[in-house]
């Protein structure tokens, strides 16, 4: 049993959590000034004001965190962080004025990806991607998603997977990884036809990676002219015949129905959404399907935004990620894109902290965690500041105390 006490602030989501992540308003945050939360491996056991810690926990020992402001743990619930090489020279032309074409000439895109992370070794991967997740639990995010993808072939989306599974086994307990499986993410030139890839690719490549538990969830790249809605109906329904969760980014070029695809196929998340039209906010304003909003792949491509306004006001639970990957948003940075996106986006604080820690969990499935109470599960994120707002207004400025954290724990 651990505790930590003369907390500045806990922001315990209370609110957030009896409205299931809907319409977060400023109260719902339900903050204890001056706090102190006593805790064991599994479970949060009490959170309250400083004053009030009942007698029975008076002596155990307790950690400082003084000048400190406690939330629900920071998660991260999309990213494509296993990749090989990088993709800055594609930006630096994207930057000059190359079109998409241009720069598929010059071997960039998701294909040069594709060859990069094909190019290197099992180690490698597994390297670069620990320092990048080091990086990221750096900023106070706890809970990180990651996706396979730019295998884009039976052997390397295995291996990619295989090298995620070895991520979570290397960060666990203290960093908490959840394995998405994605060789849907985008067809090889050498493919004739989608139908083919899926067939000689995706349904072997899962059924493989599933013998070996190799995921959490799967995700597919639906869009007319990548994986169309036929092909993406067929892939779901057989997912859900095999009972794998399931993720899908939709709606991002066009409303090509993709957020109600999502809902009817009880998606965990439907992620991008900068497309999606009234039907589509209407199929998630009642949905448990998490939208997704990913804000710095807006602001990377200098794109337009996802009307997280309205999908809130309608109902839906929205959630924030980074979408860090090495072509679209080159930005590991959760904290900063959230800050970044208040303002552009209209969101109040609430929404802002509802969609990085309680529907962001409820994203990966993860329903014992995102709130402070008694009975969830102590995942916490720490920052250096004395009210929750001094956070994001920081923007740039990493708070977070990841070793504080740590000592908690140890
Ligand atoms: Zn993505």
């Amino acid at each position: 049993m651990k505790g930590i006490k003369n907390l500045s602030q806990i922001i315990t989501l209370e609110g957030v959590h009896k409205k299931g992540g809907r319409r977060p308003l400023r109260g719902d945050l339900c903050i204890i000034e001056n706090g102190s939360i006593v805790f064991d491996e599994d479970k949060i056991l009490w959170v309250g004001s400083q004053k009030n810690i009942p007698k029975e926990y008076e002596n155990i020992p307790f950690i400082d965190g003084s000048g400190h402001i406690l939330t629900p743990e920071v998660v991260d619930s999309h990213t494509h962080l296993v990749f090989g090489g990088n993709r800055a020279r594609e930006y630096g032309m994207r930057l000059d004025g190359a079109d998409y074409q241009e720069i598929a000439n010059a071997g960039g895109g998701i294909l040069s990806s594709m060859k990069m992370t094909n190019e290197a070794s099992f180690n490698e991967l597994f390297e670069s991607a620990k320092e990048r997740i080091k990086k990221i639990h750096s900023y106070g995010v706890g809970t990180i998603e990651i996706k396979s993808g730019y295998g884009l072939n039976i052997e390397k989306e295995i291996e990619c997977s295989r090298v995620i599974k070895k991520l979570k086994e290397f960060f666990s307990p203290q960093i908490q990884i959840f394995s998405t499986f994605m060789p849907a993410h985008a067809i090889p030139k050498t493919w004739s036809s989608p139908q083919k890839y899926m067939e000689d690719v995706v349904y072997p490549a899962t059924e493989q990676a599933a013998k070996e538990k190799l995921f959490d969830a799967i995700d597919i790249f639906h869009e007319e002219g990548y994986f169309g809605s036929k092909i993406t109906k067929e892939y779901l329904e057989w997912c859900q015949s095999k009972d794998f969760a399931i993720k899908m980014h939709v709606d991002e070029f066009n409303d090509n129905g993709g957020a109600e695809m999502a809902h009817n196929y009880k998606a965990l998340s439907a992620d991008h959404l900068l497309c999606v039209g009234k039907r589509g906010i209407k199929a998630l304003s009642k949905s448990d399907t998490i939208a997704t909003i990913l804000p710095g792949t807006g602001f990377f491509l200098g794109k337009n935004q996802a009307p997280a306004k309205e999908l809130i006001e309608q109902g839906a639970k929205l959630s924030i990620a980074s979408d860090y990957n090495p072509g679209s948003c080159h930005c590991d940075n959760l904290i900063l894109i959230a800050s970044l996106a208040a303002p552009q986006l209209k969101l109040n604080l609430a929404e802002v902290w509802t969609g990085i820690t309680y529907n962001a969990a409820a994203s990966l499935g993860l329903t014992k965690q995102g709130v402070l109470v008694k009975g969830f599960r102590p995942r916490f994120s720490l920052f250096r500041a004395k009210i929750i707002d001094e956070i994001t207004y920081n923007w740039g400025h990493n708070l977070a105390n990841s070793d504080l954290l740590a000592q908690a724990f140890s």
